[in-house]
């Protein structure tokens, strides 16, 4: 039988829990959030991250700009957050304009408000395996989806396909660290097939609609598709559901399955850092 893992349901749970939390907060966190980016797909994620605010009762403060934003003009801002007292977290939603280097904006959050943990201090830690700040959201939300449904990590064969930053390589780095035998495929490796057909676990992040069919699986194997596309107006993933959930133990949907979990880990992230901040200010005022 196919479990088909429930991530809109999951995140509710979790928004729950961390609504809770927040009312036992002596302030309540808030999360900052830029976008640059005129695109219609960039103000959906927004949108949807603060409707989670909303939910569990963390501020949200949206900052826009043109998408001809000097890059200064975004440093100076980012700077200006990272010294203000009353903002926890800060994330810059990404694809940024093709003129602003990403890798100098997403180093200028100071690492203590690292919503996304995409930070190189918050990715090195976990890399060396040290407890960040925070910790990349997709990654962090499959690790808690696959927890939710028992799914034992320890020896088995785990297949990523996908090495970005945002996801292949920190979730590849995550499954080590839960002792499963990672590989990591890419665009460049050869016979992906005889990879998947090995496969335990697949975590397929490569953005290329239906990509992985159901002849390319082994029974009984773990599927996690992290990839969005838009195909005719609806939304798809990288796995082509219909060959290949029959033959699966447990499925991730597009949509309602990763998508919920990256936001509510943005969310559960928040929460870490804001209160991190409480118990730094404690100290610091003894
Ligand atoms: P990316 O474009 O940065 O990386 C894609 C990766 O796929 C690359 O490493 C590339 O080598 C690999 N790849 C491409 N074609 C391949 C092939 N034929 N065989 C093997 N590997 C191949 O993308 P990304 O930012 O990692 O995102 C991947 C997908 O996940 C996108 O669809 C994105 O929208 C989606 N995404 C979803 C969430 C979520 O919340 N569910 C979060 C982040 C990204």
């Amino acid at each position: 039988m196919t479990v088909i893992a429930d991530g809109k349901a999951l995140s509710e749970k979790i928004y729950n829990e961390i609504k809770s939390e927040v009312l036992k907060l002596q302030k309540t966190p808030t999360l900052a959030v830029i976008i640059t980016n005129d695109n219609e797909a960039g103000k959906i994620y927004v949108r949807n991250k603060q409707r989670a605010c909303e939910k569990t009762g963390i501020n949200s403060v949206t900052i826009e700009f043109d998408s001809n934003v000097p890059e200064n003009e975004l440093l100076d801002k980012i700077n200006e957050l990272n010294n203000d007292a009353s903002t926890d977290a800060i994330l810059v939603q990404l694809p940024l304009p093709k003129h602003i280097d990403t890798e100098k904006i997403l180093n200028s959050i100071s690492p203590e408000k690292d919503a996304d943990g995409f930070h190189i201090e918050n990715a090195g830690k976990m890399f060396t395996g040290q407890i960040p700040n925070s910790i990349a959201c997709t990654p962090k939300g499959i690790i808690r989806i696959l927890d939710e449904y028992n799914v034992k990590l320890e020896g088995l064969n785990a297949l990523v396909i996908g090495r970005s930053n945002i996801v292949g390589k920190p979730v590849s780095q995550l499954l080590l660290q839960r002792n499963a035998t990672v590989t990591t495929a890419h665009s460049k490796t050869k016979n992906l097939e005889f990879y998947t057909k090995n496969a335990d676990l697949i975590v397929c992040a490569t953005g290329r609609p239906k990509f992985l069919k159901g002849s390319m699986v082994k029974d009984g194997v773990i599927i996690i598709d992290v990839g969005i596309s838009r195909v005719d107006g609806k939304l798809c993933g990288d796995v082509d559901f219909d060959s290949v959930s029959p033959k699966a133990s447990l499925i991730t949907p597009v949509p309602g399955g990763i998508g919920p979990m990256t936001v509510a880990m943005l969310i559960q992230n928040t929460l870490n850092l804001a209160k991190q901040h409480i118990y730094d200010n404690f100290y610091n005022e003894r």
